[in-house]
């Protein structure tokens, strides 16, 4: 049995008052869909910033809630620039430090090193990842590291500690999500085939 659930199923949660309004977003479709909107992007990697730049470009109102002092380090080299100089021109507003306090209706409160401020919002946009269901894994036997949930599995097979069990894909990662993509992940299947190939030529 393979499995190759992915992690995008599950979003970081805010835990804070108001998440579960229908204008909050842990998804991101249509940026037309924004135009002359009230956004607010929370997180500060490439999610983030993709959704920051295309609402911005289809008329929204974009303002970033980064928990960091910087946008975040793994954002694409070509596309950091561009956030970069939205930032500097305040075409886009950036509050870094910061921490997305509470939503409501038609405002959400914003903590920031200046103190509380509040906004009018019309969406939140909470692009702050996502993770492997790890309840999941778990029920099926697979032994997860203690910090960082991560499975355990042969490097080599990618077979897990439950024999015949084998994870391919960015679900090997545990927390570590950015660890795994497409181009880095697509051997696991050759692995995994050559591992049961050999295993039925030895019966
Ligand atoms: C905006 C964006 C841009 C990206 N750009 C790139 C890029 O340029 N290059 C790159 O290499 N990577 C990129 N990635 C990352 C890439 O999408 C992932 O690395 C890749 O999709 C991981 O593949 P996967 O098969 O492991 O998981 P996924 O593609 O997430 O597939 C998991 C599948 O399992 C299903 N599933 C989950 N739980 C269950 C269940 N219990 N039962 C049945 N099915 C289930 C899900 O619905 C999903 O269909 C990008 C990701 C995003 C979000």
């Amino acid at each position: 049995m393979i499995i190759s659930t992915g992690f995008y199923d599950i979003p970081v949660k805010l835990n804070i008052p108001g998440e579960d309004l229908p204008k909050v977003k842990h998804y991101y479709q249509d940026p037309n869909y924004y135009a002359l909107q009230k956004v607010v992007v929370v997180g500060s990697s490439n999610s983030a910033i993709d959704v920051a730049l295309e609402t911005y470009r289809k008329g929204a109102e974009v303002t970033l809630v980064i928990r960091g002092a910087d946008v975040g380090e793994r954002v694409k080299y070509w596309i950091r620039p561009d956030i970069m100089n939205r930032i500097k021109e305040g075409s886009i507003k950036a509050y870094f430090k910061s921490n997305l306090k509470a939503i409501r209706q038609y405002e959400v409160d914003i903590e920031t090193p200046e103190g509380l401020v509040t906004i009018p919002n019309d969406f939140v946009m909470a692009m702050t990842g996502y993770q492997p269901n790890f309840e999941f894994l778990k029920k099926i036997g697979i032994k997860l590291s203690e910090d960082r949930f991560v499975p355990e599995y042969n490097h080599t097979t990618m077979e897990t500690n439950v024999a015949g069990l084998y994870l391919a894909g960015v679900v090997v990662g545990g927390m570590d999500t950015h660890l795994w993509f497409i181009e880095n992940s697509r051997i696991h299947a050759d692995m995994i085939i050559g591992d049961i190939v050999g295993k039925v030529e030895k019966l």
